[in-house]
């Protein structure tokens, strides 16, 4: 693992000369370049900075800068270190008596419609009696959207007319989910294309009214530095349980995971890396850390 950063590392120890042990100013010019992978794999420079930070103060001991392999122990000390930063695998936290409520929120775009057909499927397998909820009221192509993956599926979908209040469409799905023995109730709210005052008083009122064992916001792993900001503002108004990041199939690095957990301390509970139902994972930290590694 990670042949291309430890030669990388290895390259520049050489270059250095290696005079028999490394220097703390071996070990810097090495984390320059772990530096700029992370700034290039879209970390905020704030995160990087701590990040390093805490690397170097491993990195620069005795043990290490004496070995006969420090480009490997470098490297070893920078994974553990962003395995740590990414956190724990963290599965969905269905605690009291069910049904369980679960709360999807983010922006248009981010996958919340398709994460909720995904999630429902995972938990099915996983023994729940999953009922999906058409929360968006304002793009009635989102709840066909969400009709047609539940009929896909066969898992049933709870809607109301355009003209239905979502806090009470959420209050009357949990009580059809109590009538008709669902035992989770994933709810697909309404997301808009920029965070509004309007959109997180509804979700607040969706949350009050329900009581979600679980608020995870889903989050276009593509977006970068925005996803930050955007998981930053919803974490403030709803305090989420956790992150889904989706579309870790495409060319983002997932540099943007490292900042959303640190700026929020929230658990990343799991990954979208495809369009399919089935292309969801729970999250693994160290198949992140590995491919933010490159
Ligand atoms: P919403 O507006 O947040 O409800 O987003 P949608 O669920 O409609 O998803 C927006 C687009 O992203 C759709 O074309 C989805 O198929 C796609 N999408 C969602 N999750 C993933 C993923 O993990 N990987 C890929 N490649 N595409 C995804």
């Amino acid at each position: 693992m990670f042949e291309g950063l430890t030669q990388k590392f290895q390259q520049i120890f050489d270059r250095l000369g290696r005079r028999g042990v490394l220097t703390e100013a071996d070990v810097d010019a090495a984390l320059r370049e772990i530096r700029l992978a992370l700034l290039e794999a879209d970390v905020h420079y704030t995160v990087v900075r701590d990040f390093l930070a805490r690397v170097r103060e491993r990195a620069v001991g005795a043990e290490v800068l004496r070995s006969l392999t420090p480009a490997q122990q470098v490297v070893k000390i920078v994974y553990e270190e962003l395995v740590k930063t990414l956190g724990s695998p963290a599965p969905l936290h269905l605690a009291g008596s069910p049904p369980h409520g679960v709360m999807l929120v983010g922006l248009q775009g981010s996958g919340k419609t398709t994460t909720a057909a995904k999630l429902a499927l995972r938990m099915r397998k996983a023994g729940q009696r999953p009922l999906l909820v058409a929360a968006d009221v304002y793009r009635p192509a989102a709840i066909d959207q969400l009709e047609l993956l539940g009929k896909q599926l066969n898992i049933p979908v709870y809607r109301e007319g355009p003209e239905a209040n979502p806090v009470d469409i959420a209050r009357r799905a949990m009580r059809f989910a109590r009538d008709h023995g669902h035992t989770l109730v994933i709810l697909d709210t309404a997301g808009r294309l920029h965070i509004d005052e309007e959109m997180m008083a509804e979700l607040e009122a969706i949350r009050a009214a329900i009581r979600p064992e679980e608020i995870l916001l889903v989050v276009d792993a593509m977006t970068g530095q925005d996803a930050v900001r955007a998981a930053e503002a919803f974490h403030r108004r709803l305090s989420l349980t956790g992150l889904i990041l989706t579309k870790l199939d495409g060319d983002a690095r997932g540099g943007a995971a490292i900042s959303i957990r640190a700026v929020t301390g929230v658990p990343i509970k799991f990954i979208g890396v495809g369009e399919k139902p089935d292309q969801l994972e729970p999250f693994q930290p160290e198949r992140l850390a590995s491919r933010i590694l490159g």
